[in-house]
């Protein structure tokens, strides 16, 4: 468990609406910055230091200091979506940054599901953080790899742990909160001790791992008939696009080299809710037809070894994996920010965190962004989508560079123009050869529908075409390629 701060002492000025809050931050970089006689924006805090809490700090070693350059100071938590896509957006010239993650590198995580049945290899859906932003390899910049516990936003520090012991702090000029959510359990109980989330690269792999145990136990001369069943019974719980597309790839694995496995997937309300109802009852048909077992009905307690139903079934299962929806991490939920009903960090149209003052108005804190799953709009919130975040992250770099840029060449700060969504469309693989996609923002009635192999087609160039570097996209079509010639890879190890 990693300490928790609670931190006091807010005080920031209060800004008029949005718009204010846009000039605001203008403002403020207004009175930060003094631009030095190399061109570049000097920021008046101090750089960058870091301690061991409780102790008299070390000296720092004269090789491990960054480079002075004058720049401000930009401290990215997070490698996911958001920040992986800020992170490459922000120009090195007008900012120095700290990335700080326990991740080095950031999830594709549309292609994570084919990671746990050996379709793509583990390395194939990380992206190197140097391959993002090679700039992270020059002095001036840093990469640690720990966690966030505590924000100090009137001392402009961050405190990060890498063992939950030992703290260190590092100072910022500007911070984005960018450090994702967590599986939801909605407090059923069992979920957290027994069910499997699928949220990362370690998920899969641990995954990938018990199935092939399972699979590997179950056939032993010793199995009970009663106990092979058990062990050979996966329930995925939650219909969305996540568990839907893990059912698939479990289908399409199962039918070219286990067929004693048995794949229940549960979901209380809607298959694919967020689909149009013809691409849903296109997607159950083909699920059926594969042979997974769709059950509509909530989970009541996941045991050791049984998933108990509210209808009073009991389903004995060998791997339960959970993917019914995303909540806030601990992490966000200890930050004094002001928050949404749901426990997200409440940001503003130019993505600004905020205090909470004592009448409960939002104010803005200018040199805090918060983007991703980690908030929503404390008016309209958008759903934990990879675009939403993607978005975000190129949305604020943006206007970091222009700000930032205009202060160098002495002109006039220009406005903020407040965050827009632009939503490209939905997919999911629903089994060998086959997706559903909607393409086009459906709720404003535009868009296009399409199921069976061109969507499958569409699925997988959409996603070759969006990973970010040639190295993963020839990892990817290595892995396919290697799998349709060869079949999955199912070494444990
Ligand atoms: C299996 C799966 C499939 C998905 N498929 C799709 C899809 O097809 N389309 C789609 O639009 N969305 C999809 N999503 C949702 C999408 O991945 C998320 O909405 C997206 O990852 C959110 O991006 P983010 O940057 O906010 O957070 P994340 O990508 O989750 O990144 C959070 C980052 O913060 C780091 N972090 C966490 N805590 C701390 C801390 N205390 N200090 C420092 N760093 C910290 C993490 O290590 C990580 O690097 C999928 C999600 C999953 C799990």
């Amino acid at each position: 468990m990693l300490p928790r701060r609670v931190l006091g002492g807010l005080a920031a000025s209060r800004a008029e609406g949005v718009d204010g809050t846009c000039r605001a931050l203008v403002s403020l970089q207004n009175a930060l910055c003094k631009p030095s006689d190399t061109g570049t924006v000097q920021f008046s805090s101090p750089w960058q230091q870091h301690q061991t809490r409780g102790q008299k700090a070390a000296p720092t070693p004269a090789s491990e200091l960054p480079l002075q350059t004058g720049r401000a100071r930009m401290v990215v938590l997070g490698t996911g979506w958001a920040a992986a896509r800020l992170i490459r957006d922000i120009n090195p010239k007008l900012f120095d940054f700290t990335v700080i993650s326990p991740r080095n590198h950031m999830v594709f995580t549309p292609l994570l599901a084919s990671t746990c049945v050996g379709t793509l290899e583990p390395r194939s859906v990380a992206l190197p953080l140097t391959d993002i932003q090679p700039q992270l390899k020059q002095l001036q910049n840093k990469y640690y790899a720990a966690d966030a516990v505590a924000i100090d936003k009137d001392k402009q520090v961050v405190t990060c742990t890498e063992d939950g012991v030992e703290e260190f702090d590092v100072k910022f000029d500007m911070l984005a909160i960018a450090t994702g959510s967590q599986g939801s359990t909605f407090g059923i109980p069992g979920v957290e001790q027994h069910a499997h989330f699928l949220r990362d690269v370690s998920n899969a792999t641990h995954i990938r791992n018990h199935l092939i145990a399972n699979w590997n136990k179950a056939n032993l001369p010793t199995r009970t008939q009663k106990e092979r069943s058990r062990l050979l019974q996966i329930v995925v719980v939650g219909g969305g696009p996540t568990g839907v597309e893990f059912a698939g790839e479990l289908s399409s694995f199962i039918s070219t080299r286990a067929r004693d496995i048995r794949i229940s997937l549960v979901e209380g309300a809607q298959l694919l809710g967020s689909f149009d109802v013809r691409l849903r009852e296109y997607a159950a048909r083909k699920l059926h037809n594969q042979g997974i077992h769709l059950i509509k009905v909530m989970v009541k307690e996941v045991k050791e070894t049984e998933l108990i139903l509210q209808n009073g079934d009991v389903i004995p299962y060998g791997l339960c994996v959970w993917s019914t929806g995303v909540g806030p991490t601990d992490f966000t939920t200890s930050l004094p920010f002001a928050k949404t009903a749901r426990g997200r960090i409440a940001v503003d149209d130019c993505l600004h965190a905020g205090d909470k003052s004592s009448n409960d108005d939002f104010e803005p804190l200018h040199n805090i962004f918060a983007l991703g799953d980690c908030c929503a709009n404390k008016e309209h919130a958008l759903p934990a989508l990879a675009q939403v975040a993607e978005q975000q992250g190129m949305y604020l770099a943006k206007q970091l560079n222009a700000a930032a840029k205009a202060r160098v060449g002495k002109e006039e700060a220009p406005q903020w123009k407040p965050f827009e969504y632009h939503h490209l469309g939905s997919m999911a693989l629903v089994g060998k050869g086959s997706a559903i996609v909607e393409l086009g923002d459906h709720s404003k009635g535009r868009g296009l529908s399409l199921t069976g192999f061109k969507s499958w087609l569409a699925w997988r160039s959409a996603y070759l075409t969006r990973l970010g570097n040639v190295r993963n996209r020839l990892y990817v079509m290595l892995d396919w390629t290697i799998a349709l010639l060869f079949g999955r890879d199912v070494s444990a190890w």
